[in-house]
């Protein structure tokens, strides 16, 4: 789930919703109102602190591409650097382009600092595959989904069948949430339709990782990247390693490896921590979820 430019239903409606329901979700915010609003960044941090993400929506929402390039530097690089200076923890490593406007230029600009960019194009709802990057850049190019007053839960459910066939990454586009309270803006959706959305997508949580932009963009690029190597394979114990080329300060998403159920107790520990682990449903495989870069020690033992 994104939700573009930081307006008023997102801090009174949408903060309280996900955070209460434990869904995280990426908010892409213009920070023009940090001027002349001192609480202006309460409730991201609200949101950062449960799990979502504050991304990067420049300063002034410009079309990017249309004023000069020395400008467009600015609006992009000054509003990241004041988002992560306001929200502890935030580290606005995703973008979208105002408007949707973009050219080669200013997607240079993007990538320097972030591993991702949503435009508002839409996606082949009937291909939403898990290898939607063919070329690095389209990592840059993301489609997305518009959710507004027009759709429908049976829509949303429809998508989210789609993108579980397909394997892929879907995102989802929101704009302004209204209630009786607060006024309809761009793409207005009322309450009630988001609360019945976020149940919808809390109720697929077992077979659909619901996920901030960054975490699903890292586990992407962490997967195709990384390799296993076995550093010690004995009958009572085992250590490998996830080989990672990226940047371990940026790609710290934890991959899920699988491994054969070894018929015995098991313990898996990274960096000296015990990793939690759950078995397939035919028992067959383990899962667990461990980060690229360290150093994995399995032991086993006879029950
Ligand atoms: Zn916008």
């Amino acid at each position: 789930m994104t939700f573009d430019d930081w307006l008023e239903g997102h801090e009174k409606i949408v903060v309280p919703a996900i955070v209460k329901r434990k869904l995280p979700a990426t908010f892409f915010v213009s920070v023009q109102g940090a001027k002349w609003r001192r609480d202006f960044f309460d409730q991201m941090r609200v949101a950062q602190a449960n799990g979502s993400e504050i991304a990067n929506h420049t300063i002034t929402h410009p079309s990017l591409p249309s004023i000069s390039l020395e400008k467009a530097k600015a609006e992009i690089d000054d509003a990241r650097k004041i988002i992560m200076d306001s929200v502890p923890g935030a580290e606005c490593l995703t973008f979208a382009y105002p408007m949707g406007t973009k050219s080669n230029e200013v997607i240079d600009m993007v990538k320097k600092e972030h591993i991702a960019a949503r435009t508002v194009n839409p996606f082949n709802e009937n291909n939403i595959s898990y290898d939607f990057v063919l070329d690095s850049l389209d990592y840059y190019r993301i489609s997305t989904v518009r959710v507004w007053h027009i759709v429908t839960l049976e829509k949303i459910v429809q998508w989210l069948d789609y993108a579980e066939a397909g394997g892929g990454m879907l995102t989802f586009m929101m704009h302004s949430v209204y209630n009786d309270k607060i006024e309809k803006g761009w793409d207005a959706m009322p309450e009630e339709f988001l609360t019945g959305m976020l149940d919808t997508l809390k109720s697929r949580e077992d077979s659909i990782w619901i996920t901030a932009l960054a975490s699903a963009v890292k586990y992407h690029q962490e997967k195709k990247a990384c390799t296993i190597k076995i550093l010690k394979e004995e009958k009572s114990k085992m250590e490998f390693i996830l080989e990672s080329p990226l940047d371990p300060l940026i790609y710290n998403q934890k991959l899920t490896i699988k491994m054969r159920n070894p018929d015995c107790h098991m313990e898996i520990r990274q960096d000296g921590l015990k990793v939690d682990f759950t078995f397939s449903a035919n028992g067959e495989w383990v899962y667990a979820n461990v980060l690229p870069g360290k150093k994995i020690k399995v032991k086993y033992w006879a029950y």
